[in-house]
């Protein structure tokens, strides 16, 4: 039978981690290879995805700050090592035949296109996957927030949030075995108990304007496909 798609358009939020492996730092060759194969099954499917990426296997923002740093400042050294990832993930998306561009809210024309919203649209029109780096462009935000802000922008119909765990717990399943997962949550309830989706900011863009988030464990095979074919992975964060 044909495999039809849920969705039309998704965003799809990677952590930096997600492409470091088992190292304390940076991209593992094989982890990024891993993850383009699964990303390139979208393709397949013909839906319209961007991807945010973060940037934390290279720098965060308050860890430099820990060094020493002011925040603005570390806050632009994290966006730029979100611009590598970038780079990275789509060399490798490109590798396993998804055309791809990158899309920077930092303007560094002569290695990347600057972010204009239109460009973005066409893009998506044409079939390209697109990745939108250096976050929101501004310090103090996040990588989560950033993706909750395209999807909004390129009228995604949900952000795929992809980590390490299946799903939203009651608590670190890790520690403690009595943890419960999520199947649905509400953003009230996410708020209310204070579960760590997202940060606050991208949660509460996300409620404000209706936006429903998919988290789920990105390292399981065939997980990004099952869930864009609207198959139960991972934890719905819905109205
Ligand atoms: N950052 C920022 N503004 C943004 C997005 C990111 O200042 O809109 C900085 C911030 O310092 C953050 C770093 O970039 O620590 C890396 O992004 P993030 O922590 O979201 O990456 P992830 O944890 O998802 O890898």
């Amino acid at each position: 039978a044909e495999e039809v798609p849920r969705y039309r358009r998704v965003l799809l939020k990677l952590s930096g981690e997600a492409l470091m492996g088992p190292a304390a730092y940076g991209i593992d060759p094989s982890v990024l290879t891993f993850i383009s194969k699964e990303i390139a099954a979208l393709r397949r499917l013909k839906v319209e995805t961007g991807i945010v990426i973060g940037g934390g296997n290279i720098f965060r923002g308050l860890a430099g700050v820990a060094q020493g740093f002011d925040r603005v400042r570390a806050d632009q050294m994290g966006m730029l090592a979100t611009v590598l990832n970038a780079i990275a993930l789509a060399e490798g998306l490109q590798k396993h035949g998804v055309p791809t561009k990158v899309l920077s809210a930092y303007e560094i024309r002569s290695v990347v296109e600057p972010f204009v919203r239109e460009k973005a649209l066409s893009y998506l029109e044409e079939g390209y996957f697109v990745v939108f780096a250096a976050g929101t462009g501004n310090p103090y935000f996040t990588t989560d927030t950033a993706a909750i802000l395209r999807a909004l922008e390129i009228k995604a119909e949900i952000v795929f949030k992809a980590t390490k765990v299946d799903g939203v717990y009651s608590a670190d399943p890790v520690k403690d075995p009595s943890a419960k997962k999520f199947n649905f949550l509400t953003y009230e309830e996410v708020l209310e108990k204070n579960l760590r989706v997202m940060d606050l900011t991208a949660i509460t863009l996300a409620r404000d304007n209706n936006l429903p988030l998919m988290v789920f464990n990105m390292q399981e095979p065939g997980n990004i496909l099952k869930a864009v074919l609207g198959q139960k992975v991972g934890t719905l964060v819905g109205g």
